[in-house]
C-alpha cells in the first residue's frame, strides 16, 4: 500500500466515524449503504461501486447502495452477479475473507456478525491501479460500519418487540375482555409485518369480535392444513412453506395453562423468511392470546357457576319460607321461564298413566288438552328409564303435524325413591336447551323437591285439622267445606270478612307475641257474639272470617258492625278491624271463591275509607 493509499485509507475512516457518530441512528440500512457508498467512492476515486448485501427476508440478492452503475435489470448489475457467482463457485468456505480481482473490478466479501452478509464490488478507474490489501482494508472499514449498524439495529428492534409485548401483556393483566387483548396481538403482528396475514384458528366459538380475523377449526376442519393440526394437537410450532427450508406459513398454538385453544396462523407472501427472533417473539404472543382465551373460559365458567349457585340459593330459600303450594309452584315456573327463558312451564303429579294432576301455578298451556300428548310423553319415557329427559328434537317421538314444541327437558319429582311426578320445561325452537341448562334444570328441582313435598304434606294436614291451633277458631278449609255445604243446603247466607287494622305496627310496637295474644282476644271476641250455628275461622294470618247460614245480609252487617265497636272496646293493647260482609242466596249464580271476592272487596273499600268499620258488597259510598 502506498502513501495515497494510506492517506485515502485514513480519510475513510474519519468519514466513516463521522458517519457512525453523527447519522447513523435516523439511517435505515439502504440509506447507511448510499452514505457509505458515496464515502468510498469519493474518497477512494473510483468508478463504480456497489454494495451488494443479501435481505434478511428476500432471497433474491440485490443492490442495496451504488455508485455509477445502474442495478435493476442492467448489464453492468448481471456483470456484477456474475462475479459473486464464480467467487462463490470458487470460495473456500462461507467465511473467506480474500478479495478477488477480476480485470479491473473487485470483489470485496463483507462478513457481518460472523456471516457473509454480502460484497463490496469496485472498478477501478481504468489506468489506475490498486493494491489487494488497500481494497481488503476499505472491506473491513465497511465491515465495522454494517457490524456496528446491525448490532444498534439489534438492540433496537429487541426493544420495540419489548415493548409490544409489555403492551400486549399489560392488556392481558388489565382486561378480562378477551376481544381486546386478541385486538392487540394482531394489531402488534400487523405492525411488526404489515404484508402478512393472521388468522386466529380457534377450537371453540367465544363470542368473539367480528373484526377478528377468526376461523374454527372444527367447522373448517377440511380447510385446515396438516400442520395446523399437528400444531394444534402437540402445542409446538409448525411451518409449512413451498421450497425445502423456506417457510411461508407459520402456526403458532395458543396455549393456556389448562390447555390449546385454537392456532395463530401466519401467513407470509412469497416465501418471506421469518428469522428465528421473530418466530420466537410471534410464539409468545400466541402465547399470550392462549392466556386471553383461557382467562375469558374461566371468568365466564365461574360467572355462569356463580349465576346459577345464585339461582338455586334463592329458589330453595324462597320455597322454604313459602306456605303455599301454589305460590311455590308459581314462583319456580317464574324462575325457570327466567332462567332459561322457557316457554312453557308445567309441574305434573303422576296418578296413573293416564290421570295426572297439573298442579296450579304450572303456565296457562298445562291447562289445555294441547299439553296432554306432552305430559303422556315424559310419563312413559320417565317410568321406563327412571331418569330426566333431554329432548332436543321432540319430531323424532311425537306426531310432527301437532308439534308446538321441539325442545322437551323433564326432571322428575321424587319421593322416598318414587318417582311422584315431573318437572316439564318447554320450548318451541329445536335444540333450544343446553346441556347446561338442563343439567341445572336438575339441580333445581331435586333442590327444591322437598319444598315442594312439604307444601303438599301441609296443605293435605290442614285439611284434616278442623280448628286452629292459635285461636280455637275453625280452620280455613273447615269453613270452606261448610260454606260450600250451606250453599247446596241453605236458601241464603251472609259472609264477614275482618282484617286487623295496622297490625304490622301492632307487631312491630309490642312484639309477635302480643301481636298473637290480639288475635287470639279478637277470636274469642268473635266466638261470644255469634251463634252456635255461625262458623268463626281464622281466614290465615290476621285474618279472621265469619259465616252466618241463612242470615240475610243487614243482619249480617249488624253482626259485623258489633264486632267492630267490641274489638275497639275490649282488646288490650286497644286494636281495631275492618269488615267486608258479602251475601249469597240460592236464586244468585254464585260459588263460595265469588263470595270470597265480594267480601274481600267490600274489605278493600273499607280500609280505604279509613278503617274500624264495616262495608257491605255493592256499597259505594258510606258516611
Ligand atoms: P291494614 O290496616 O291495611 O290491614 O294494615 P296491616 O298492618 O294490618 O297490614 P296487613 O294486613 O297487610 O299486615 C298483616 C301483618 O300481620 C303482617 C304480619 O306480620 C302480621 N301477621 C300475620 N299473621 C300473624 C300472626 O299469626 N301473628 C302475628 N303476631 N302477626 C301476624
Ligand atoms: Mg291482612
Ligand atoms: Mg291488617
Amino acid at each position: 500500500m502506498g502513501s495515497l493509499e494510506k492517506n485515502q485509507l485514513q480519510q475513510l475512516k474519519t468519514e466513516f466515524f463521522d458517519l457512525l457518530t453523527n447519522k447513523y441512528i435516523s439511517l435505515s440500512l439502504k440509506e447507511l449503504a448510499y452514505e457509505m457508498i458515496k464515502i468510498v467512492s469519493s474518497v477512494c476515486d473510483i468508478h463504480e461501486a456497489a454494495f451488494i448485501l443479501e435481505h434478511s427476508t428476500k432471497t433474491r440478492r440485490r443492490a442495496e447502495a451504488s455508485f455509477g452503475l445502474e442495478w435493476e435489470g442492467s448489464p453492468s448489475s448481471s456483470h456484477v452477479l456474475d462475479l459473486i457467482d464464480s467467487y462463490e463457485k470458487t470460495s473456500l468456505g462461507p467465511l473467506q475473507k480474500e478479495s478477488k480481482e477480476y480485470k479491473d473490478s473487485f470483489l470485496v466479501p463483507l462478513i457481518i456478525h460472523n456471516e457473509r452478509k454480502g460484497y463490496l464490488y469496485i472498478r477501478k478507474k481504468s489506468g489506475e491501479s490498486r493494491t489487494s490489501s488497500f481494497l481488503s482494508r476499505v472491506g473491513e472499514e465497511c465491515e465495522h460500519v454494517f457490524n456496528f449498524f446491525y448490532h444498534y439495529q439489534q438492540i433496537s428492534t429487541q426493544e420495540t418487540r419489548y415493548e409490544q409485548l409489555y403492551r400486549v401483556t399489560t392488556k392481558f393483566h388489565s382486561s378480562m375482555d378477551m376481544n381486546d387483548v386478541l385486538l392487540e396481538v394482531i394489531s402488534t403482528l400487523k405492525e411488526m409485518y404489515p404484508t402478512f396475514e393472521y388468522h386466529l384458528l380457534l377450537s371453540h366459538d367465544y363470542g368473539s369480535h367480528e373484526y377478528l380475523p377468526i376461523k374454527y377449526l372444527q367447522y373448517d376442519g377440511d380447510n385446515i392444513s396438516g400442520a395446523a393440526m399437528e400444531s394444534y394437537v402437540t402445542g409446538t410450532v409448525r411451518m409449512e412453506g413451498k421450497m425445502e427450508e423456506q417457510y411461508s406459513v407459520l402456526y403458532a398454538p395458543l396455549n393456556g395453562k389448562q390447555g390449546i385453544y385454537g392456532i395463530l396462523q401466519v401467513i407470509a407472501p412469497d416465501m418471506t423468511l421469518l428469522p428465528k427472533e421473530e418466530v420466537k417473539f410471534i410464539t409468545l404472543l400466541a402465547h399470550t392470546a392462549g392466556g386471553a382465551l383461557e382467562n375469558a373460559q374461566l371468568y365466564h365458567q365461574s360467572k355462569k357457576l356463580v349465576e346459577d349457585l345464585k339461582l338455586i340459593n334463592e329458589t330453595s330459600h324462597r320455597l322454604n319460607s313459602s306456605l303455599r303450594l301454589t305460590d311455590t309452584i308459581s314462583f319456580m315456573a317464574k324462575q325457570i321461564c327466567k332462567s332459561f327463558r322457557a316457554s312453557e312451564v308445567g309441574f305434573v303429579l303422576f296418578t296413573d298413566g293416564t290421570n295426572d294432576k297439573r298442579l296450579a301455578g304450572s303456565t296457562t298451556f298445562f291447562f289445555t288438552s294441547a299439553a296432554q300428548q306432552y305430559v303422556e310423553f315424559v310419563y312413559r319415557k320417565m317410568m321406563k328409564e327412571k331418569d330426566s329427559l333431554f329432548v332436543n328434537e321432540a319430531s323424532i317421538h311425537l306426531e310432527e303435524d301437532l308439534l308446538q314444541f321441539r325442545s322437551i327437558m323433564a326432571v322428575p319429582m321424587m319421593q322416598d325413591g318414587m318417582i311422584k311426578g315431573a318437572t316439564i320445561v318447554l320450548h318451541e325452537e329445536p335444540y333450544f336447551f343446553s346441556f347446561d341448562n338442563f343439567k341445572l334444570l336438575q339441580s333445581l328441582v331435586h333442590h327444591s323437591t322437598l319444598a315442594f313435598t312439604n307444601s303438599m304434606l301441609r296443605e293435605e294436614l290442614e285439611k284434616l285439622v278442623v280448628t286452629d291451633y292459635l285461636t280455637k277458631l275453625y280452620s280455613r278449609s273447615y269453613l270452606d267445606e261448610q260454606i260450600q255445604k250451606s250453599m247446596e243446603q241453605d236458601g241464603f247466607g251472609t259472609f264477614i270478612l275482618i282484617d286487623i287494622d295496622n297490625f304490622k305496627k301492632v307487631n312491630d310496637t309490642y312484639g309477635h307475641q302480643i301481636g298473637d295474644q290480639i288475635i287470639i282476644q279478637i277470636a274469642r271476641i268473635i266466638k261470644t257474639h255469634v251463634r252456635e250455628n255461625d262458623i268463626g275461622a281464622r281466614w290465615g294470618g290476621e285474618e279472621l272470617a265469619v259465616y252466618l247460614p241463612s242470615v240475610p245480609l243487614r243482619s249480617g252487617v249488624q253482626i259485623a258492625k258489633r264486632l267492630v265497636e267490641k274489638v275497639e272496646e275490649y282488646t288490650n293493647p286497644k286494636t281495631t278491624i275492618s269488615c267486608g260482609v258479602s251475601f249469597w242466596t240460592r236464586d244468585m249464580d254464585d260459588c263460595v271463591q265469588k263470595l270470597f271476592n265480594r267480601a274481600d272487596e267490600a274489605l278493600y273499600k273499607a280500609k280505604h275509607l279509613g278503617k274500624n268499620q264495616v262495608i257491605a258488597q255493592g256499597e259505594n259510598v258510606v258516611s
